[in-house]
């Protein structure tokens, strides 16, 4: 694996992207081992202005908008569309200004369709982040890249309305994303930085970010964030981390929504469809 970590946010960032290469090669070997996931061959993190992450996620939201519009025709076009629009509507328009002062990274893809972690720099100069809060933050977002180079499918698939909302069971894809993200990034700081590190309730992370604009939007993610994390921690406690790793290459071993609540009531599905 090889770690491409490019400051292109301005020479006022220099000292920040510096940074976060040394916690940046500290951290990627630690994400490869903790989740017994590889890490794509070449992993990517950007320290870019808000206006080039913006741009980026638009882009990025167009294309996936485009590819689920392209795969509605005749009937279903006229049925989903309206939805479809209606979904996407905000992270198409662009949210209002304060949200995005509280993202501080988020992994997308890129205009090839490859993954990468794009890292605001004023967000991040602006909140002042220490070394742990970095650790923390590339840990779930690396994490989130081998996630994506593990199954690019289970990735999109918790990026897309429309192809989520089919069948009759809503899969908690998202959850274990972030459940696992946060597992992993929690297990790696404590090797980092001792246990006394507990995650801030200020904003590391994420997709979520873009869409919240009120403090009962943040606590209400901060919320699932934690009941998914203990989801995933009871998971593999229970099956085993390779067993939790061959989830991803299965829908059908996804946790559906309602399991969230149900820890034993998921394993009991689950039990028979493992290898
Ligand atoms: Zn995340």
């Amino acid at each position: 694996m090889q770690l491409d970590i490019r400051q292109e946010a301005g020479p006022d960032h220099d000292v920040l992207g510096e940074r976060l290469r040394g916690i940046a090669e500290l951290t990627a070997p630690l994400v490869e081992a903790v989740t017994e996931l590889p890490l794509p061959e070449r992993t990517t993190v950007r320290l870019v202005s808000t206006a080039t992450w913006r741009r980026n996620y638009h882009q990025y939201q167009l294309g996936l908008y485009n590819r689920e519009r392209g795969s509605l025709s005749g009937r279903l076009r006229e049925q989903f569309l309206p939805y479809l629009r209606e979904t996407m509507a905000g992270r198409l328009n662009g949210t209002p200004s304060d949200t995005w002062t509280r993202t501080w990274a988020m992994c997308i893809e890129d205009a090839m369709g490859e993954p990468e972690t794009l890292v605001l720099a004023e967000n991040i100069q602006h909140k002042t982040a220490t070394d742990d809060e970095l650790h923390q933050l590339l840990a779930h977002e690396l994490t989130h890249l081998a996630q994506y180079h593990a199954s690019p499918e289970m990735f999109d698939f918790a990026r897309t309305p429309l192809t989520r909302s089919w069948g009759e069971d809503l899969w908690a894809v998202e959850s274990l994303l972030e459940g696992h993200a946060q597992w992993a990034a929690s297990r790696i700081t404590h090797q980092t930085q001792g246990p006394h590190l507990t995650r801030t309730d200020e904003g590391i992370d994420s997709c979520r970010q873009a869409t919240e604009s009120t403090e009962t939007d943040k606590r209400a993610r901060l919320e699932s964030y934690t009941a998914a994390t203990a989801f995933i921690e009871g998971a593999i406690d229970k099956i085993g981390l390779g067993n939790f790793n061959s989830v991803r290459e299965e829908l059908s071993l996804c946790p559906i929504e309602r399991e969230l609540d149900s820890l034993s009531d998921y394993l009991l599905r689950i039990d028979g469809l493992l290898r």
